[in-house]
């Protein structure tokens, strides 16, 4: 039977793509096998390359102050990426490495079964729902095989660009909406 152990397992060891080469270690993801949310970043940076673990440097402390935000355990999500190891000078993943990638993401969702998943940023917006553009759905709910989607802003845009960090915690008061957590 199919774990996440056995997901993090096969992912440690991968060298199905490229990036293998350059890794110091694999970030399969980490969080509650029965998580209700599933965000999904683009690649690991430099320190979760360094520790093995997702969204661990600056965008990953701004992401853990938006969980808090609404009153949201980080431990009882599922946070991972959409290519699990670390491309060379942080350059976006390749279609071929995000194809590599995707079967263990896809095993990740049916293991987990969460009812909301956040694409944020570009990169795993355009991998999860096509070619859509994140200025025009962030923090909209979109239905899709039985997923809400929920797309959000990449939290190091927001490092860059301070007036895009309001509009994550507007968007992250969506998600605890959807979560029955808040409201007027
Ligand atoms: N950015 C990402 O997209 N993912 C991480 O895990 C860290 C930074
Ligand atoms: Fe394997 Fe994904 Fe890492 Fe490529 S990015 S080596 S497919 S785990």
């Amino acid at each position: 039977m199919d774990s996440l152990e056995r997901v993090s397992q096969e992912v440690i060891s991968c060298v199905l793509c490229p990036l293998s080469v350059g890794r110091r270690k694999a970030v399969p993801g980490e969080g509650s096998s029965h998580a209700k949310v599933m965000i999904v970043g683009e690649a690991p940076g430099y320190n979760e390359d360094l520790q093995g673990k997702p969204f661990v440097g600056s965008a990953g402390q701004l992401l853990d102050e938006l969980l808090r935000s609404i009153g949201i355990k980080r431990e009882s999500v599922f946070i991972t990426n959409i290519v699990k190891c670390r491309p060379p000078n942080n350059r976006p993943p390749r279609v071929l490495e995000r194809k590599a990638c995707r079967p263990y993401l896809v095993r990740q969702m049916d293991l987990v079964r969460p009812t909301i998943v956040c694409p944020m940023g570009n990169t795993a917006l355009n991998d999860l729902m096509g070619r859509l553009p994140i200025g025009e759905t962030h923090g909209k709910a979109m239905e899709k095989e039985g997923i809400t989607y929920l797309p959000l802003y990449h939290p190091a845009a927001a490092l860059y660009d301070v007036s895009l960090k309001n509009v994550l915690f507007v968007d992250f008061k969506a998600l605890g909406l959807l979560l029955g957590i808040g409201g007027p």
